[in-house]
């Protein structure tokens, strides 16, 4: 502990959001812009998302339930970021892994900066008893890297993450799909998952609209890898590979 030597003669208390370092290094940023950093205290209500998946791992559901924190609200500047995860089962055989990973995972968000690497170490996670592929054909690694794939959808869903394919994609694999006869997909399909009711339906029933004999996309993890035009073409991202 410090020692005081003089006498207190006034004080103040400093500002959390004047501590902090901001999260982006955009320079024209005013310094009253709030970004996410430990100290953001949770405000009574927040806004939640709940999702519920179904695994060949158990017979009962999972229920994640992400709640956002509204950065700067009504300003320009206005975001919304994750602030804390909550996973529910009946199934309670791996509650002591489940639970330490959604406090960890919460205390990532809270600490503010890019929290999106999240994903892609989560969905890098392998079962070493082997996957599952989920209706529509996109293939599971583990159940780590599922709950990695709801959180994307949700980050995607909030904006944090941008999502692909581009507008010229999105009309290649359109077009492509068009001329084999496959039914068109649904417009903001993906990640579109709604905020206030719960439990809201995952990826799970998403697009099942690729060629029976599709095989997996190492990029996107789905069934919709096809033969044609010469080149090895995925449906579903768009990703191609000729010759
Ligand atoms: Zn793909």
């Amino acid at each position: 502990m410090k020692e005081i030597k003089q006498k207190i003669i006034g004080y103040e208390v400093v500002k959390a959001i004047e501590a902090s370092q901001p999260e982006s290094a955009a320079g024209s940023v005013p310094s009253n812009v709030v970004h996410m950093h430990e100290n953001v205290e949770r405000p009574e209500i927040l806004l939640g998302s709940t999702y519920k998946i179904k695994t060949p791992l158990s017979d009962h559901a999972l229920y994640i339930t992400i709640n956002d924190i509204v950065l700067n609200e009504g300003t320009e500047y206005e975001q919304r970021r994750p602030f804390e995860i909550f996973i529910n089962s009946k199934n309670m055989e791996n509650f002591q892994w489940v639970l330490a990973l959604t406090r960890v995972i919460s205390a990532v968000f809270r600490k503010g900066g890019d929290a999106t690497f999240l994903v892609e170490e989560m969905k890098a996670v392998f079962d070493p008893k082997g996957g599952y592929f989920k209706k529509g054909g996109k293939f599971m690694p583990s159940l780590v890297a599922e709950i990695g794939d709801v959180l994307e959808n949700h980050m995607k869903f909030i904006g944090m993450i941008k999502t692909a394919p581009d507008e010229h994609q999105r009309a290649f694999i359109e077009k492509k799909k068009q001329e084999l006869g496959l039914k068109k997909s649904e417009p903001g399909s993906e990640g579109a998952v709604s905020a206030q009711s719960a439990p809201a339906p995952v990826a799970e029933d998403a697009s099942s609209s690729f060629p029976p004999g599709a095989s997996l996309c190492l990029k996107c993890h789905t069934k919709a890898v096809i033969y044609m035009d010469n080149c090895m073409t995925c449906l579903n991202c768009g990703d191609s590979k000729c010759g």
